[in-house]
């Protein structure tokens, strides 16, 4: 007789750890399947010449939502995450000089809604990043990590997911299923009763927007502004704005380093037209040369990297406790579809699936977490 998992939860970043993390209270016959070689999903950590620091930006909007989005996580870890809250428009520049970013104004870029979110004035200064973050949510689960485990199908019977095909060829089985991958890849994945033929393909040919980042090392210090810079150049076009900011410099044995990280979003369609990317990164440097003359000049090191879909959510319906409708044991995890975006969306998506399990994360009492700080 085959195994069966407690719970089988797909995909190891910040969501699914975060959910695997909370779980693993409560049972260690979990089954966490990773389709990568190594957990985190895109909280991973990266080092760089200045230390080791997150893949890409990483911007935290302060709002009662994501201090509870925090809350949570705080909770999990029994550990301060969040240092303080801060006040600091974001700054644009313009006519050759850095103003206030007081918005697109009458041309907001496709992808309004995915830059609005960095463009807040209260931020949450954190203790702990993101990519620790993941670490320590790693370190806390107790069940068993499946990596090079591609999820390639879920099975049904009746209103239930028996078991999930992985590599296309093993079976692993549970009694329940947490989906915390791409949403998209739902239109591949769930069992042909399980989707109407147009939601299936709704959820295949919705937008999804795709970040491209640039992470730089230069030469040396550019300038102690920790605001968020939101640039965009003179010339409306259809790349549109980025938005990136300056880590604060370190001392290295080469002297004193700084790093900045940028993004902007391209339509996952338009991901493999390397024409695309490349003027979309083009634009990225312009800005920043225009804005800081010296700062592209011998640069240490310069990291390009297209991350997948990371919003979209292609409309999918869920039921009130986030299953699928039609399957009563197949939660959807994806940060996507919880109305918050990016980490708070994760976070909040993990609490609200766990809450719907019938758990309720408490700091634990053996190790007491720190005051609440948010
Ligand atoms: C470059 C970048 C910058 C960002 N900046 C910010 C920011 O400034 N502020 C902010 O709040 N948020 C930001 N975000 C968004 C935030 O990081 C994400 O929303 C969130 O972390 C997503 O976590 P996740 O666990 O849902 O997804 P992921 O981290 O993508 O993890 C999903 C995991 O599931 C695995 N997987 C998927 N499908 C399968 C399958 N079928 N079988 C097995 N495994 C599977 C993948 O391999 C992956 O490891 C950024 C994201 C990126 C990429």
């Amino acid at each position: 007789m085959a195994h069966i998992y407690d719970y089988a939860i797909i995909g190891s970043g910040l969501t699914g750890l975060s959910i695997a993390a909370a779980l693993s209270r409560e049972t260690k016959n979990i089954a966490l399947i990773e389709g990568a070689d190594v957990p985190f999903g895109v909280n991973k950590k990266v080092n760089f010449p200045t230390g080791p620091m997150n893949n890409g930006l990483r911007f935290v909007p302060d709002s009662v939502l994501s201090e509870k989005a925090l809350r949570f996580l705080e909770n999990l870890l029994n550990t301060k995450v969040v240092d303080t809250v801060s006040e600091e428009a974001p700054i644009t520049y313009e006519s050759g000089g850095f103003k206030t970013f007081l918005g697109f104004g009458d041309t907001p870029p496709a992808f309004y809604e995915e830059l609005a979110y960095f463009t807040s004035s209260k931020r949450l200064d954190l203790a702990m990043e993101p990519y620790e973050w993941t670490q320590a949510l790693f370190e806390k689960f107790q069940g068993e990590f499946m990596q090079r485990s591609y999820v390639t199908k879920f099975h049904q019977e009746g209103e239930k997911v028996t078991h999930v095909t992985i590599n296309g060829s093993k079976t692993l089985h549970a009694h329940n299923f947490i989906f915390a991958g791409t949403v998209k890849d739902l239109a591949i994945l769930l069992p042909d009763d399980a989707i109407s033929i147009r939601a299936r393909s709704k959820l295949s040919k919705n937008t999804y927007w795709t970040a491209l980042c640039l992470d730089i090392c230069h030469a040396k210090p550019v300038t102690e502004s920790t605001a968020m810079h939101i640039l965009n150049g003179t010339t409306q076009d259809e790349i549109g704005p980025c938005a990136g900011r300056f880590l604060p410099a370190v001392e290295t044995e080469n002297g004193p380093l700084q790093a900045s990280q940028w993004m902007t979003f391209i339509e996952q369609e338009v991901t493999e037209d390397s024409e695309v990317v490349g003027m979309a990164l083009k634009k990225i440097k312009r800005q920043i040369k225009r804005a800081y003359p010296e700062a592209l000049d011998n640069l240490k090191l310069e990291r390009i990297f297209v991350a997948p879909i990371i919003a979209g959510n292609g409309d999918i319906k869920l039921s009130a406790n986030m299953t699928i409708p039609e399957l009563e044991n197949l939660w959807i995890a994806s940060s996507t579809v919880n109305e918050q975006k990016n980490l708070v969306g994760s976070l909040l998506q993990a609490e609200m699936i766990v809450a719907s399990l019938g758990f309720k994360v408490e700091a634990s009492e053996e190790a007491p977490a720190t005051e609440a700080t948010i």
